[in-house]
Protein backbone atom coordinates (compact mmCIF):
# COMPACT_ATOMS: atom_id res chain seq x y z
CA UNK A 1 0.00 0.00 0.00
CA UNK A 2 1.29 2.94 -1.19
CA UNK A 3 -0.02 5.59 1.53
CA UNK A 4 0.33 4.47 4.90
CA UNK A 5 0.06 7.72 6.49
CA UNK A 6 -3.46 8.87 5.66
CA UNK A 7 -6.30 12.09 6.39
CA UNK A 8 -9.53 9.90 5.73
CA UNK A 9 -9.34 6.01 5.73
CA UNK A 10 -13.00 4.95 4.38
CA UNK A 11 -14.00 1.63 5.02
CA UNK A 12 -16.23 -0.22 2.40
CA UNK A 13 -16.55 0.74 -1.17
CA UNK A 14 -20.08 1.65 -1.25
CA UNK A 15 -22.52 4.52 -1.34
CA UNK A 16 -21.70 5.82 1.34
CA UNK A 17 -18.24 6.01 1.45
CA UNK A 18 -17.60 7.13 -2.28
CA UNK A 19 -20.62 10.12 -1.24
CA UNK A 20 -18.20 11.32 1.83
CA UNK A 21 -15.08 10.54 -0.12
CA UNK A 22 -16.51 12.91 -2.79
CA UNK A 23 -18.04 15.54 -0.39
CA UNK A 24 -14.39 15.72 1.29
CA UNK A 25 -12.22 16.02 -1.59
CA UNK A 26 -14.53 19.17 -3.34
CA UNK A 27 -13.96 20.39 0.33
CA UNK A 28 -10.15 19.93 0.84
CA UNK A 29 -8.47 18.55 -2.39
CA UNK A 30 -5.12 17.90 0.40
CA UNK A 31 -6.69 15.52 2.45
CA UNK A 32 -4.90 11.95 1.60
CA UNK A 33 -7.57 9.89 1.08
CA UNK A 34 -7.72 5.95 1.30
CA UNK A 35 -10.58 4.09 0.75
CA UNK A 36 -10.33 -0.23 1.34
CA UNK A 37 -12.63 -2.81 -0.15
CA UNK A 38 -12.69 -6.62 0.96
CA UNK A 39 -14.18 -7.49 -2.57
CA UNK A 40 -12.54 -7.08 -5.70
CA UNK A 41 -15.18 -4.47 -7.12
CA UNK A 42 -16.54 -1.39 -6.08
CA UNK A 43 -20.47 -1.55 -5.18
CA UNK A 44 -20.96 -5.07 -5.07
CA UNK A 45 -23.30 -5.20 -1.69
CA UNK A 46 -26.37 -3.30 -0.65
CA UNK A 47 -25.46 -0.66 -3.61
CA UNK A 48 -26.00 -2.83 -5.91
CA UNK A 49 -28.19 -2.37 -8.46
CA UNK A 50 -29.94 -5.25 -8.41
CA UNK A 51 -29.21 -5.55 -4.52
CA UNK A 52 -31.92 -2.28 -3.68
CA UNK A 53 -34.99 -1.35 -5.14
CA UNK A 54 -33.71 1.52 -6.44
CA UNK A 55 -35.93 3.81 -5.56
CA UNK A 56 -34.97 7.16 -4.99
CA UNK A 57 -36.84 7.07 -1.40
CA UNK A 58 -38.82 10.44 -0.98
CA UNK A 59 -41.51 9.28 0.81
CA UNK A 60 -43.91 9.84 -2.60
CA UNK A 61 -44.93 5.95 -2.46
CA UNK A 62 -43.59 4.35 0.49
CA UNK A 63 -46.61 3.81 3.07
CA UNK A 64 -44.64 2.51 6.13
CA UNK A 65 -43.03 6.01 6.08
CA UNK A 66 -46.57 7.23 7.05
CA UNK A 67 -48.18 5.31 9.81
CA UNK A 68 -51.32 5.72 11.08
CA UNK A 69 -51.40 6.18 14.96
CA UNK A 70 -53.97 5.03 17.29
CA UNK A 71 -56.45 7.39 17.11
CA UNK A 72 -57.03 7.38 13.35
CA UNK A 73 -54.70 10.45 12.02
CA UNK A 74 -51.49 9.63 10.25
CA UNK A 75 -47.91 11.11 11.16
CA UNK A 76 -46.11 12.35 8.02
CA UNK A 77 -43.33 13.60 10.09
CA UNK A 78 -40.88 11.27 8.54
CA UNK A 79 -42.05 11.25 5.20
CA UNK A 80 -41.08 14.94 5.33
CA UNK A 81 -37.69 14.79 6.45
CA UNK A 82 -37.28 12.03 3.89
CA UNK A 83 -38.47 14.39 1.33
CA UNK A 84 -35.72 17.01 2.14
CA UNK A 85 -33.17 14.84 2.97
CA UNK A 86 -33.68 13.34 -1.25
CA UNK A 87 -33.80 16.82 -2.21
CA UNK A 88 -30.19 17.02 -0.71
CA UNK A 89 -29.15 14.10 -2.74
CA UNK A 90 -30.40 15.56 -5.98
CA UNK A 91 -28.52 19.07 -5.18
CA UNK A 92 -25.30 17.31 -4.59
CA UNK A 93 -25.70 15.05 -7.99
CA UNK A 94 -26.94 17.71 -10.35
CA UNK A 95 -24.10 19.97 -8.81
CA UNK A 96 -21.57 16.74 -10.16
CA UNK A 97 -23.15 16.46 -13.61
CA UNK A 98 -22.69 20.29 -13.72
CA UNK A 99 -19.14 19.54 -13.22
CA UNK A 100 -18.82 17.44 -15.17
CA UNK A 101 -17.52 14.39 -12.48
CA UNK A 102 -20.69 12.65 -13.19
CA UNK A 103 -22.01 11.66 -17.06
CA UNK A 104 -25.20 12.33 -18.19
CA UNK A 105 -28.34 11.41 -15.76
CA UNK A 106 -29.68 9.13 -18.38
CA UNK A 107 -27.05 6.40 -16.98
CA UNK A 108 -28.18 6.77 -13.27
CA UNK A 109 -31.22 8.44 -12.75
CA UNK A 110 -34.49 7.94 -14.54
CA UNK A 111 -37.56 9.50 -14.05
CA UNK A 112 -40.48 7.05 -12.86
CA UNK A 113 -43.58 7.84 -11.45
CA UNK A 114 -43.91 6.96 -7.87
CA UNK A 115 -47.38 5.29 -7.23
CA UNK A 116 -48.89 4.26 -3.97
CA UNK A 117 -51.84 1.57 -4.56
CA UNK A 118 -54.22 -0.18 -2.06
CA UNK A 119 -57.52 -2.12 -2.07
CA UNK A 120 -60.00 -2.49 0.44
CA UNK A 121 -62.32 -0.33 2.09
CA UNK A 122 -59.65 0.16 5.11
CA UNK A 123 -56.77 0.88 2.99
CA UNK A 124 -58.62 2.90 0.44
CA UNK A 125 -60.04 5.46 3.97
CA UNK A 126 -55.83 5.15 4.89
CA UNK A 127 -54.64 6.29 1.72
CA UNK A 128 -57.10 9.12 1.04
CA UNK A 129 -56.07 10.01 5.06
CA UNK A 130 -52.91 9.85 3.76
CA UNK A 131 -53.21 12.02 1.06
CA UNK A 132 -55.09 14.78 2.20
CA UNK A 133 -52.29 15.21 5.17
CA UNK A 134 -49.17 15.01 3.24
CA UNK A 135 -50.83 17.14 0.14
CA UNK A 136 -51.31 20.08 2.11
CA UNK A 137 -47.31 20.66 2.56
CA UNK A 138 -45.60 22.16 -0.25
CA UNK A 139 -43.05 19.11 -0.49
CA UNK A 140 -45.80 16.95 -1.64
CA UNK A 141 -47.97 19.37 -3.65
CA UNK A 142 -47.86 18.00 -6.93
CA UNK A 143 -49.30 14.49 -5.51
CA UNK A 144 -52.44 13.28 -7.15
CA UNK A 145 -54.74 11.21 -5.79
CA UNK A 146 -57.70 9.15 -7.14
CA UNK A 147 -60.01 6.39 -6.81
CA UNK A 148 -61.26 6.34 -9.92
CA UNK A 149 -60.64 3.17 -12.09
CA UNK A 150 -61.09 4.77 -15.09
CA UNK A 151 -57.95 6.75 -14.01
CA UNK A 152 -56.25 4.23 -12.56
CA UNK A 153 -56.44 2.47 -15.72
CA UNK A 154 -54.50 4.96 -17.61
CA UNK A 155 -51.91 5.26 -14.58
CA UNK A 156 -51.28 1.61 -13.72
CA UNK A 157 -52.83 -0.32 -16.97
CA UNK A 158 -51.15 -3.56 -16.05
CA UNK A 159 -51.98 -3.28 -12.32
CA UNK A 160 -55.77 -2.53 -13.45
CA UNK A 161 -55.89 -4.84 -15.86
CA UNK A 162 -58.75 -7.76 -15.37
CA UNK A 163 -59.37 -6.23 -11.79
CA UNK A 164 -62.51 -6.43 -10.57
CA UNK A 165 -64.63 -3.73 -11.54
CA UNK A 166 -66.34 -3.25 -8.07
CA UNK A 167 -63.45 -3.56 -5.95
CA UNK A 168 -62.27 -0.40 -4.22
CA UNK A 169 -59.12 0.66 -4.97
CA UNK A 170 -57.48 3.82 -4.18
CA UNK A 171 -53.61 5.21 -5.65
CA UNK A 172 -51.47 8.09 -5.73
CA UNK A 173 -49.13 9.25 -8.35
CA UNK A 174 -45.93 12.14 -8.06
CA UNK A 175 -45.19 12.17 -11.28
CA UNK A 176 -41.08 12.81 -10.64
CA UNK A 177 -40.36 10.27 -8.65
CA UNK A 178 -36.95 8.55 -9.66
CA UNK A 179 -35.08 5.14 -10.14
CA UNK A 180 -31.43 5.33 -9.71
CA UNK A 181 -28.57 2.78 -10.50
CA UNK A 182 -26.87 3.04 -7.01
CA UNK A 183 -24.11 0.81 -8.43
CA UNK A 184 -23.50 2.77 -11.45
CA UNK A 185 -23.33 6.12 -9.16
CA UNK A 186 -21.34 4.64 -7.11
CA UNK A 187 -18.71 3.10 -9.70
CA UNK A 188 -18.68 6.85 -11.33
CA UNK A 189 -17.89 8.44 -7.64
CA UNK A 190 -15.31 5.91 -7.19
CA UNK A 191 -14.16 6.73 -10.79
CA UNK A 192 -13.92 10.27 -10.01
CA UNK A 193 -12.49 10.49 -6.84
CA UNK A 194 -9.78 8.11 -8.55
CA UNK A 195 -8.72 10.65 -10.94
CA UNK A 196 -7.45 12.70 -7.53
CA UNK A 197 -3.86 12.04 -6.77
CA UNK A 198 -4.44 12.13 -3.17
CA UNK A 199 -6.83 9.36 -3.18
CA UNK A 200 -6.25 5.63 -3.49
CA UNK A 201 -8.43 3.05 -3.68
CA UNK A 202 -7.63 -0.78 -2.68
CA UNK A 203 -10.30 -3.90 -3.77
CA UNK A 204 -9.33 -6.90 -2.32
CA UNK A 205 -8.59 -5.83 0.91
CA UNK A 206 -10.11 -6.43 4.06
CA UNK A 207 -9.95 -4.08 7.61
CA UNK A 208 -9.45 -6.99 9.96
CA UNK A 209 -8.56 -4.45 13.15
CA UNK A 210 -8.42 -1.50 14.64
CA UNK A 211 -6.99 0.57 17.50
CA UNK A 212 -6.58 3.90 18.73
CA UNK A 213 -3.55 5.14 19.80
CA UNK A 214 -2.46 7.66 21.94
CA UNK A 215 -2.20 10.72 19.43
CA UNK A 216 -6.06 10.21 18.94
CA UNK A 217 -5.05 8.12 15.46
CA UNK A 218 -6.48 5.43 14.11
CA UNK A 219 -4.06 1.93 13.36
CA UNK A 220 -6.33 0.07 10.73
CA UNK A 221 -5.07 -3.65 10.07
CA UNK A 222 -5.43 -4.35 6.60
CA UNK A 223 -5.15 -7.99 4.86
CA UNK A 224 -4.59 -8.64 1.29
CA UNK A 225 -7.00 -11.20 0.52
CA UNK A 226 -4.52 -12.58 -2.11
CA UNK A 227 -1.72 -12.46 -0.71
CA UNK A 228 -2.74 -12.61 2.93
CA UNK A 229 -0.14 -10.02 4.50
CA UNK A 230 -1.42 -7.57 6.36
CA UNK A 231 -0.46 -4.14 6.89
CA UNK A 232 -1.19 -1.11 9.15
CA UNK A 233 -2.63 2.05 7.50
CA UNK A 234 -2.62 5.46 10.26
CA UNK A 235 -5.95 7.37 9.63
CA UNK A 236 -6.67 10.40 11.76
CA UNK A 237 -9.99 9.91 10.80
CA UNK A 238 -12.13 6.72 10.00
CA UNK A 239 -15.43 5.89 8.46
CA UNK A 240 -16.70 2.10 8.74
CA UNK A 241 -18.78 2.99 5.52
CA UNK A 242 -18.74 -1.21 5.42
CA UNK A 243 -22.76 -2.03 5.36
CA UNK A 244 -23.48 -4.96 7.20
CA UNK A 245 -20.26 -5.01 8.17
CA UNK A 246 -19.92 -1.98 9.63
CA UNK A 247 -21.14 -2.96 13.54
CA UNK A 248 -18.68 -5.90 14.27
CA UNK A 249 -16.09 -3.62 12.69
CA UNK A 250 -17.61 -0.80 15.31
CA UNK A 251 -17.20 -3.30 18.19
CA UNK A 252 -13.85 -3.86 17.08
CA UNK A 253 -12.81 -0.37 17.28
CA UNK A 254 -13.88 -0.32 21.30
CA UNK A 255 -14.63 2.91 21.27
CA UNK A 256 -17.47 3.46 23.92
CA UNK A 257 -20.11 4.95 21.95
CA UNK A 258 -20.15 0.98 20.34
CA UNK A 259 -21.51 -0.97 23.44
CA UNK A 260 -25.38 -1.59 23.50
CA UNK A 261 -25.43 -2.06 19.83
CA UNK A 262 -26.34 -5.22 18.15
CA UNK A 263 -27.53 -5.67 14.25
CA UNK A 264 -30.60 -8.34 13.19
CA UNK A 265 -29.64 -9.16 9.71
CA UNK A 266 -32.94 -9.53 7.02
CA UNK A 267 -31.89 -10.57 3.76
CA UNK A 268 -34.16 -10.15 0.60
CA UNK A 269 -34.84 -11.49 -2.73
CA UNK A 270 -36.95 -10.37 -5.68
CA UNK A 271 -38.84 -12.00 -8.69
CA UNK A 272 -37.51 -10.05 -11.96
CA UNK A 273 -38.94 -9.85 -15.67
CA UNK A 274 -36.87 -9.14 -18.43
CA UNK A 275 -39.08 -10.07 -20.91
CA UNK A 276 -39.48 -6.77 -23.12
CA UNK A 277 -43.13 -8.35 -23.99
CA UNK A 278 -44.16 -8.20 -19.99
CA UNK A 279 -41.22 -5.02 -19.25
CA UNK A 280 -43.03 -2.55 -21.84
CA UNK A 281 -46.26 -2.63 -20.56
CA UNK A 282 -45.17 -1.72 -16.89
CA UNK A 283 -43.30 1.88 -16.26
CA UNK A 284 -43.92 3.23 -13.19
CA UNK A 285 -43.29 2.85 -9.35
CA UNK A 286 -46.35 0.96 -7.62
CA UNK A 287 -45.88 0.43 -3.63
CA UNK A 288 -48.46 -1.24 -1.82
CA UNK A 289 -49.29 -2.20 2.31
CA UNK A 290 -47.00 -4.24 3.90
CA UNK A 291 -48.82 -7.92 4.87
CA UNK A 292 -49.55 -7.83 8.73
CA UNK A 293 -46.41 -8.98 10.90
CA UNK A 294 -43.86 -7.82 8.00
CA UNK A 295 -41.29 -5.35 8.95
CA UNK A 296 -41.40 -2.37 6.80
CA UNK A 297 -39.37 -2.34 5.12
CA UNK A 298 -41.09 -5.78 3.05
CA UNK A 299 -43.51 -3.52 1.70
CA UNK A 300 -44.32 -5.42 -1.53
CA UNK A 301 -43.62 -3.07 -4.95
CA UNK A 302 -44.07 -3.83 -8.62
CA UNK A 303 -41.05 -1.43 -10.09
CA UNK A 304 -40.00 -0.43 -13.44
CA UNK A 305 -36.20 -0.41 -13.36
CA UNK A 306 -33.25 0.15 -15.76
CA UNK A 307 -30.24 -1.69 -14.29
CA UNK A 308 -26.99 -1.21 -16.19
CA UNK A 309 -28.56 0.51 -19.07
CA UNK A 310 -31.41 -2.77 -19.28
CA UNK A 311 -34.76 -2.17 -18.26
CA UNK A 312 -37.09 -4.61 -16.07
CA UNK A 313 -39.37 -5.48 -13.76
CA UNK A 314 -38.89 -6.57 -10.44
CA UNK A 315 -41.72 -7.32 -7.88
CA UNK A 316 -41.05 -8.03 -4.04
CA UNK A 317 -38.62 -7.63 -1.75
CA UNK A 318 -39.37 -11.14 -0.38
CA UNK A 319 -38.14 -11.01 2.98
CA UNK A 320 -36.53 -14.32 4.65
CA UNK A 321 -34.51 -15.16 7.90
CA UNK A 322 -30.43 -15.28 8.15
CA UNK A 323 -27.71 -14.77 10.51
CA UNK A 324 -25.36 -13.25 7.50
CA UNK A 325 -24.70 -9.33 7.68
CA UNK A 326 -23.13 -9.29 4.07
CA UNK A 327 -24.52 -11.42 1.01
CA UNK A 328 -20.89 -12.25 0.45
CA UNK A 329 -20.61 -12.64 4.48
CA UNK A 330 -20.24 -15.43 7.07
CA UNK A 331 -23.01 -17.56 8.16
CA UNK A 332 -21.71 -16.99 11.51
CA UNK A 333 -21.85 -13.03 11.86
CA UNK A 334 -25.17 -12.80 13.94
CA UNK A 335 -23.20 -15.32 16.61
CA UNK A 336 -19.85 -13.28 16.69
CA UNK A 337 -21.29 -10.03 17.23
CA UNK A 338 -22.78 -11.37 20.49
CA UNK A 339 -21.05 -9.48 23.06
CA UNK A 340 -21.67 -9.24 26.86
CA UNK A 341 -22.84 -4.99 25.88
CA UNK A 342 -25.15 -6.09 23.68
CA UNK A 343 -26.85 -9.66 25.03
CA UNK A 344 -29.65 -7.65 26.54
CA UNK A 345 -30.82 -5.59 24.28
CA UNK A 346 -30.07 -8.75 21.18
CA UNK A 347 -32.28 -11.18 24.01
CA UNK A 348 -35.24 -8.63 24.44
CA UNK A 349 -35.79 -7.75 20.91
CA UNK A 350 -35.53 -12.20 20.24
CA UNK A 351 -38.55 -12.01 22.97
CA UNK A 352 -40.84 -9.51 21.72
CA UNK A 353 -40.27 -10.16 18.09
CA UNK A 354 -41.55 -13.61 17.59
CA UNK A 355 -44.52 -12.27 15.43
CA UNK A 356 -41.34 -11.13 13.00
CA UNK A 357 -39.50 -14.29 13.04
CA UNK A 358 -42.64 -16.30 12.29
CA UNK A 359 -42.98 -14.05 9.35
CA UNK A 360 -39.54 -14.27 8.14
CA UNK A 361 -39.70 -18.10 8.55
CA UNK A 362 -42.46 -18.22 6.78
CA UNK A 363 -41.21 -15.99 3.48
CA UNK A 364 -38.28 -18.16 3.58
CA UNK A 365 -39.99 -21.45 2.43
CA UNK A 366 -42.37 -19.94 -0.02
CA UNK A 367 -42.18 -21.73 -3.53
CA UNK A 368 -42.12 -20.36 -6.78
CA UNK A 369 -45.90 -20.45 -6.80
CA UNK A 370 -46.51 -18.53 -3.97
CA UNK A 371 -44.27 -15.62 -5.20
CA UNK A 372 -46.03 -15.11 -8.29
CA UNK A 373 -49.91 -15.80 -6.17
CA UNK A 374 -48.55 -12.35 -4.30
CA UNK A 375 -47.36 -10.80 -7.62
CA UNK A 376 -50.59 -11.94 -8.97
CA UNK A 377 -52.59 -9.67 -6.36
CA UNK A 378 -50.71 -6.58 -8.52
CA UNK A 379 -50.49 -8.22 -11.61
CA UNK A 380 -53.37 -10.67 -12.57
CA UNK A 381 -51.85 -11.97 -15.55
CA UNK A 382 -48.71 -13.07 -14.34
CA UNK A 383 -46.89 -15.87 -16.11
CA UNK A 384 -44.94 -18.35 -13.73
CA UNK A 385 -42.03 -18.88 -16.50
CA UNK A 386 -41.81 -14.95 -17.38
CA UNK A 387 -40.47 -14.05 -13.50
CA UNK A 388 -37.11 -15.95 -11.80
CA UNK A 389 -36.12 -15.14 -8.30
CA UNK A 390 -32.50 -13.23 -7.90
CA UNK A 391 -31.22 -12.61 -4.39
CA UNK A 392 -31.06 -8.80 -3.11
CA UNK A 393 -29.13 -7.15 -0.59
CA UNK A 394 -28.51 -8.08 3.26
CA UNK A 395 -30.38 -5.06 5.80
CA UNK A 396 -29.04 -4.92 9.59
CA UNK A 397 -31.34 -3.81 11.18
CA UNK A 398 -30.55 -2.08 14.58
CA UNK A 399 -31.02 -3.47 17.90
CA UNK A 400 -30.04 -1.10 20.94
CA UNK A 401 -30.67 -1.03 24.60
CA UNK A 402 -33.46 1.00 26.23
CA UNK A 403 -35.23 1.02 29.63
CA UNK A 404 -38.24 0.18 28.79
CA UNK A 405 -38.09 -3.97 27.06
CA UNK A 406 -34.04 -3.88 27.45
CA UNK A 407 -33.89 -3.91 23.94
CA UNK A 408 -35.43 -2.69 20.58
CA UNK A 409 -35.14 -2.92 17.36
CA UNK A 410 -35.29 -0.16 14.48
CA UNK A 411 -35.98 0.15 11.16
CA UNK A 412 -34.02 3.19 10.13
CA UNK A 413 -29.98 4.41 9.95
CA UNK A 414 -28.33 5.77 12.52
CA UNK A 415 -24.76 7.25 12.94
CA UNK A 416 -22.69 6.65 15.32
CA UNK A 417 -19.61 9.31 15.89
CA UNK A 418 -16.96 8.79 18.90
CA UNK A 419 -16.82 11.69 21.16
CA UNK A 420 -13.23 12.82 19.93
CA UNK A 421 -14.51 12.88 15.88
CA UNK A 422 -11.76 11.05 15.02
CA UNK A 423 -14.36 7.88 14.06
CA UNK A 424 -17.79 7.62 12.19
CA UNK A 425 -19.93 5.22 11.22
CA UNK A 426 -23.59 4.53 9.77
CA UNK A 427 -25.74 1.44 10.95
CA UNK A 428 -28.57 0.32 9.62
CA UNK A 429 -30.53 0.76 5.86
CA UNK A 430 -33.27 2.76 5.81
CA UNK A 431 -34.02 4.93 3.98
CA UNK A 432 -30.66 4.06 2.46
CA UNK A 433 -28.62 5.26 -0.50
CA UNK A 434 -31.37 8.05 -1.42
CA UNK A 435 -30.73 10.18 1.88
CA UNK A 436 -26.69 9.21 1.84
CA UNK A 437 -25.72 12.57 0.88
CA UNK A 438 -27.44 14.20 3.89
CA UNK A 439 -26.43 11.38 5.94
CA UNK A 440 -22.78 12.30 5.17
CA UNK A 441 -22.99 16.00 5.29
CA UNK A 442 -24.01 14.69 9.17
CA UNK A 443 -21.08 12.92 9.78
CA UNK A 444 -18.82 15.75 8.27
CA UNK A 445 -20.66 17.80 11.06
CA UNK A 446 -19.73 15.66 13.50
CA UNK A 447 -16.01 14.97 12.59
CA UNK A 448 -15.10 18.08 11.03
CA UNK A 449 -15.99 20.81 13.49
CA UNK A 450 -13.13 22.81 12.74
CA UNK A 451 -13.27 22.92 9.33
CA UNK A 452 -17.02 23.24 9.01
CA UNK A 453 -16.52 26.71 11.00
CA UNK A 454 -14.62 28.25 8.23
CA UNK A 455 -16.24 30.43 5.73
CA UNK A 456 -14.56 28.78 2.78
CA UNK A 457 -16.07 25.07 3.92
CA UNK A 458 -19.62 26.49 4.33
CA UNK A 459 -19.20 28.45 1.35
CA UNK A 460 -17.99 25.08 -0.59
CA UNK A 461 -21.06 23.26 0.66
CA UNK A 462 -23.23 26.06 0.22
CA UNK A 463 -22.02 25.63 -3.93
CA UNK A 464 -22.55 21.83 -3.89
CA UNK A 465 -25.95 21.87 -2.02
CA UNK A 466 -27.49 25.39 -2.30
CA UNK A 467 -30.02 24.50 0.31
CA UNK A 468 -27.37 23.79 2.91
CA UNK A 469 -28.20 25.48 6.58
CA UNK A 470 -31.86 25.90 5.72
CA UNK A 471 -35.07 23.73 5.84
CA UNK A 472 -36.73 22.74 2.91
CA UNK A 473 -39.49 21.49 4.96
CA UNK A 474 -39.68 25.18 6.01
CA UNK A 475 -39.30 27.30 3.36
CA UNK A 476 -41.39 26.97 0.63
CA UNK A 477 -39.71 29.00 -1.91
CA UNK A 478 -36.68 27.46 -1.66
CA UNK A 479 -37.97 24.31 -1.98
CA UNK A 480 -39.80 25.86 -5.31
CA UNK A 481 -36.61 27.13 -6.31
CA UNK A 482 -34.03 23.86 -6.09
CA UNK A 483 -36.50 21.32 -7.25
CA UNK A 484 -36.78 23.56 -10.44
CA UNK A 485 -33.00 23.53 -10.60
CA UNK A 486 -32.43 20.12 -9.92
CA UNK A 487 -35.57 18.20 -11.77
CA UNK A 488 -34.47 20.53 -14.90
CA UNK A 489 -30.19 19.58 -14.98
CA UNK A 490 -31.45 15.60 -14.16
CA UNK A 491 -33.63 15.65 -16.53
CA UNK A 492 -36.75 14.55 -14.42
CA UNK A 493 -38.80 17.56 -15.45
CA UNK A 494 -40.89 15.48 -18.46
CA UNK A 495 -37.98 16.75 -20.75
CA UNK A 496 -36.89 13.12 -21.88
CA UNK A 497 -40.40 12.41 -22.26
CA UNK A 498 -40.95 15.62 -24.75
CA UNK A 499 -37.77 14.08 -26.36
C1 LIG B 1 -33.37 -5.32 -0.43
C2 LIG B 1 -32.91 -3.90 -0.30
C3 LIG B 1 -33.62 -2.89 -0.94
C4 LIG B 1 -33.20 -1.56 -0.81
N1 LIG B 1 -33.86 -0.60 -1.51
C5 LIG B 1 -33.42 0.67 -1.46
C6 LIG B 1 -34.06 1.66 -2.26
O1 LIG B 1 -34.99 1.37 -3.01
N2 LIG B 1 -33.59 2.94 -2.17
C7 LIG B 1 -32.57 3.28 -1.34
O2 LIG B 1 -32.23 4.45 -1.31
N3 LIG B 1 -31.94 2.35 -0.59
C8 LIG B 1 -32.34 1.07 -0.63
N4 LIG B 1 -31.70 0.11 0.11
C9 LIG B 1 -30.63 0.52 1.04
C10 LIG B 1 -29.33 0.79 0.32
O3 LIG B 1 -29.04 -0.24 -0.60
C11 LIG B 1 -28.21 0.90 1.35
O4 LIG B 1 -28.59 1.82 2.36
C12 LIG B 1 -26.91 1.40 0.76
O5 LIG B 1 -26.57 0.73 -0.42
C13 LIG B 1 -25.83 1.21 1.81
O6 LIG B 1 -24.60 1.64 1.28
P1 LIG B 1 -23.28 1.39 2.09
O7 LIG B 1 -22.22 2.09 1.36
O8 LIG B 1 -23.51 1.76 3.53
O9 LIG B 1 -23.11 -0.20 2.12
P2 LIG B 1 -22.69 -1.23 0.98
O10 LIG B 1 -23.11 -0.82 -0.36
O11 LIG B 1 -23.15 -2.58 1.47
O12 LIG B 1 -21.11 -1.15 0.99
C14 LIG B 1 -20.35 -1.60 2.09
C15 LIG B 1 -19.06 -2.17 1.55
O13 LIG B 1 -18.18 -2.44 2.61
C16 LIG B 1 -17.45 -3.62 2.31
N5 LIG B 1 -16.92 -4.18 3.55
C17 LIG B 1 -17.60 -4.80 4.54
N6 LIG B 1 -16.77 -5.16 5.53
C18 LIG B 1 -15.52 -4.75 5.17
C19 LIG B 1 -14.25 -4.83 5.76
N7 LIG B 1 -14.06 -5.40 6.96
N8 LIG B 1 -13.18 -4.32 5.10
C20 LIG B 1 -13.34 -3.73 3.89
N9 LIG B 1 -14.54 -3.62 3.28
C21 LIG B 1 -15.62 -4.11 3.91
C22 LIG B 1 -18.49 -4.50 1.64
O14 LIG B 1 -17.89 -5.51 0.85
C23 LIG B 1 -19.26 -3.48 0.81
O15 LIG B 1 -18.77 -3.36 -0.50
C24 LIG B 1 -32.06 -1.23 -0.01
C25 LIG B 1 -31.34 -2.26 0.61
C26 LIG B 1 -31.74 -3.58 0.46
C27 LIG B 1 -30.92 -4.66 1.09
Amino acid sequence: MSQNKVDVLLVGAGVMSATLGKLLAQLDPSLKIVMVERLAHVAHESSHGLNNAGTGHAGYCELNYTPQQADGSIRIDRALEINADFEVSLQFWSYLVEQGLLPTPEKFINPVFHQSFVWGEENVAFLRKRYQALHKHHLFEEMEYSEDHAVLHKWMPLVMRHRDPKQKVAATQVKHGTDIDFGFLTRKLVKALQKLPNFELKLSHTVVRMKQHEDGRWHVRVKDNHTKATRTINAGFVFLGAGGGTLPLLQKSGVPESRGYGGFPVSGQWLICRDPRVVKQHATKVYGKAAVGAPPMSVPHLDARIIDGEPSLLFGPFASITTKFLKEGSVLDLFTSLKTGNLKPMLAVARDNLDLMRYLVTEAFKSHKDRVAALREFYADAEEQDWELASAGQRVQIIKGCDKRGGKLEFGTEIVTSRDGTLASLLGASPGASTSVQAMVEVIERCFKPQMRTAEWKRKLKGMIPSYGESLDENAALLHEVRRSTLATLRLDGSRRAG
